[in-house]
């Protein structure tokens, strides 16, 4: 796959399609390059309208918002395919943003893996484009290498939210390594495996253990919590792919039968500041689940998502009140 010409790659993607008027949304991570990409389709006759709120991930798609802007293109930016709108055309275009050779840093790194031979390799959608590379290169070095598939994702793709990918291929694995940057995508990992995850660190250029045990301490106190909670606050995304009214709804309703009260709250971006003021004792997730694992000790009361809650009921550390 082509490197480092990401913005002659969206020009080309877009003007293919032959829209009049694009509705564009991209990462805060790429706004710098958002006024050369408006110059060059301004060139093309192409009228664009950039959103600039916040654009996390693909379950974001401003299709409403597009349609209202009287677009007849939504181009979505940073994420691969996530979900579709029936109200407009969406061009979903993953930034491969790949300046580093992976096996240079692997090749200088190799002895961090020497207690492994069974490698499963995980990326981040901007790092897909070397995982073919990494696999033959630690293939070269006699590691046995898995790269796990997922029908909604890429080859070795995992996402915040979705490491199914990953999980495919467990049973096969000594550990895994991640290429990507940050703790964003293998902390979803890291809470639903007990294999040692690696992170090819680019900037840094050597491979570094990963460690979430914060964040599996942090679930385990929030789930102690709730269960002393009677008044739940279940918590609703309206971005278009994150909800999930029927999942409240259940939830409400499992809650209820438990003898607690619960609520559903929505709201576009859940924070803290807008849960101010109202009287609960603790807070479900069902919007990205994200929110409540990176921010779980900034609401003052527990949060745990739909799958902690759950887990919780089932294993009967609610006790019905
Ligand atoms: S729900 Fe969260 S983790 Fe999943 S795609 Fe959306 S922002 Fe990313």
């Amino acid at each position: 796959m082509a490197r480092n010409n990401n913005i002659e790659r969206l020009i080309s993607v877009i003007t293919e399609k032959g829209p009049n008027r694009v509705f564009l949304q991209i990462p805060a991570g790429l706004k710098t390059k958002l006024v050369r990409i408006m110059e060059l389709l301004d060139e093309k006759g192409i009228d664009v309208f950039a959103s600039l709120d916040p654009c996390y991930g693909a379950c974001d798609l401003k299709d409403v918002e597009a349609e209202r802007m009287g677009c007849d293109l939504l181009v979505h930016v940073g994420h691969t395919k996530f979900c579709e709108s029936d109200r407009i055309d969406v061009v979903y275009f993953p930034w491969m943003h790949m300046n580093t050779d992976p096996v240079q840093v692997i090749g200088e790194s190799l002895a961090d893996l020497e207690d492994y031979r069974r490698i499963g390799i995980v990326a981040s959608v901007n790092f897909l484009p070397v995982v073919e590379e990494t696999e033959e290169f630690l293939k070269s070095k006699n590691f046995d290498v898995f790269v796990g598939e997922s029908s909604s994702m890429e080859r070795g793709q995992i996402i915040g939210c979705d490491v199914s990918s990953a999980l495919s291929i467990e049973e096969d694995v000594d550990c895994y390594l991640y290429l990507g940057s940050g703790i964003f995508h293998p902390l979803g990992l890291g809470l639903e495996t007990s294999k040692p995850i690696f992170r090819l660190d680019f900037e840094e250029g050597r491979i570094k253990r990963m460690d979430f045990d914060k964040f599996q301490r942090q679930r385990i106190i929030a789930v102690e919590r709730a269960k002393d909670a009677e008044k739940f606050g279940i918590l609703v995304s309206t971005k278009k792919c994150q909800s999930e009214p029927e999942v409240a709804l259940s939830l409400k309703e499992m809650l209820t039968d438990l003898g607690k009260e619960a609520h559903i709250f929505t709201m576009d971006m859940v924070t803290k500041d807008k849960l101010e003021g109202l009287d609960l004792d603790c807070l479900v997730n069902a919007a990205c689940p994200r929110i409540a694992i990176e921010n779980r000790t900034s609401f003052g009361i527990p949060i745990l998502n739909v799958d902690e809650l759950q887990k919780a009921v089932e294993n009967q550390n609610f006790n019905k009140l």
